[in-house]
């Protein structure tokens, strides 16, 4: 397999969809919306990747479909797979197995025919304690990456921040892993500026860098929402561009789908259509957005539509 830093050189690279939303809706991940009010950045949200260790087989068929659907990156499940994360829903003591074996299952269905990333997503400190927070979030991040280095991971994904600063420690920290790291931020409750308020050119060009090999956005937007803000930053660096929007309807007033109120138990009412994925495939191919994937509510089918939007663009 050629490295992650080629393919971006050659042409668009098709990445995977969301792994948690639709594990969730297979019954293999527990959305926490049972015990708390998930979504407002404050509850623990639970959402995590346990699966890899308690239903393999689900992981692993997942993965099968997102390889079938023509991806060419599966991202190992590891996303919210931080200690800190895993300890407040009850895994804490699970963080190296977890790691390791999500990492595992996404190489036995890669083989030689896809790239496995390494994902790695905030800590949920700097919402929950402030930015004073950053040291241990840099911990905790650093301990992640090594449990993916050791495991074998590719590449990593640096995905779903809020706050450019604590991207910036998960930066730091895959820089002194040297593993190439894509590294895209979330924003909401509007495009406009990050959490810790950045615009995403700011956010762009800080990314770069701190050299990520691609910079970008993933989950909360719709594609159509999430484009102008990709192109944003696309006028503000030089490095190859990443985009994996969400599958759910926004609106103009709350640029994110986890501050609707259909987050989490009434998704499929703002779910979007896979034709607008297709359309983004279209749009990606000729915009110049060199890695497109989905992030929550892209099922296989939508990389599918995707796959078949970058084709029709050739
Ligand atoms: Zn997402």
């Amino acid at each position: 397999m050629k490295s992650i830093t080629t393919l971006l050189k050659e042409r668009t690279v098709l990445g995977d969809g969301g792994y948690l939303i639709e594990l969730e809706r297979r019954g293999c991940v527990d959305s926490g919306s049972g015990r708390e009010k998930v979504g407002t950045g404050k509850g623990s949200g639970q959402f995590t990747p346990e699966v890899a260790i308690e239903n393999p087989d689900a992981l692993r068929e997942l993965h099968r479909e997102f390889l079938r659907a023509g991806s060419q990156v599966l991202q190992a499940l590891t996303f919210f797979g931080t200690r800190e994360k895993l300890s407040r829903a009850g895994y804490g003591a699970d963080t190296e197995r977890i790691n390791t074996a999500a990492v595992k299952l996404a190489q036995e269905i890669a083989g030689d025919r896809a790239l496995v990333a390494g994902s790695v997503s905030r800590t949920q400190l700097t919402e929950r304690e402030g930015m004073g927070s950053l040291d241990k979030s840099r911990d905790h991040i650093a301990e992640q990456i090594r449990l993916l280095k050791d495991a074998g991971v590719d590449f990593l994904i640096l995905e779903t921040f809020f706050h450019l600063a604590e991207m910036q420690v998960a930066l730091k920290c895959a820089s002194d892993s040297g593993l190439p790291a894509i590294a895209t931020m979330s924003f909401r409750p509007l495009i406009t500026q990050c959490t810790d308020g950045h615009t995403p050119a700011e956010c762009a060009k800080v990314m770069s860098d701190h050299g990520a090999v691609a910079v970008g956005a993933n989950c909360e937007q719709e594609p159509k929402r999430m484009l102008p803000l990709v192109r944003e930053m696309r006028a503000a660096v030089n490095v190859p561009i990443a985009a994996q929007p969400a599958a759910f309807r926004t609106t103009d007033d709350c640029h994110c789908f986890t501050r609707q109120p259909a987050f989490p138990d009434d998704l499929e009412t703002i779910q979007v259509s896979r034709r607008e994925f297709e359309a983004f495939g279209r749009l990606a191919k000729k915009e110049g957005i060199t890695y497109v994937g989905g992030c929550c509510g892209c099922s296989p089918a939508y990389i599918r539509a995707l796959a078949n939007g970058l084709a029709a663009a050739q």
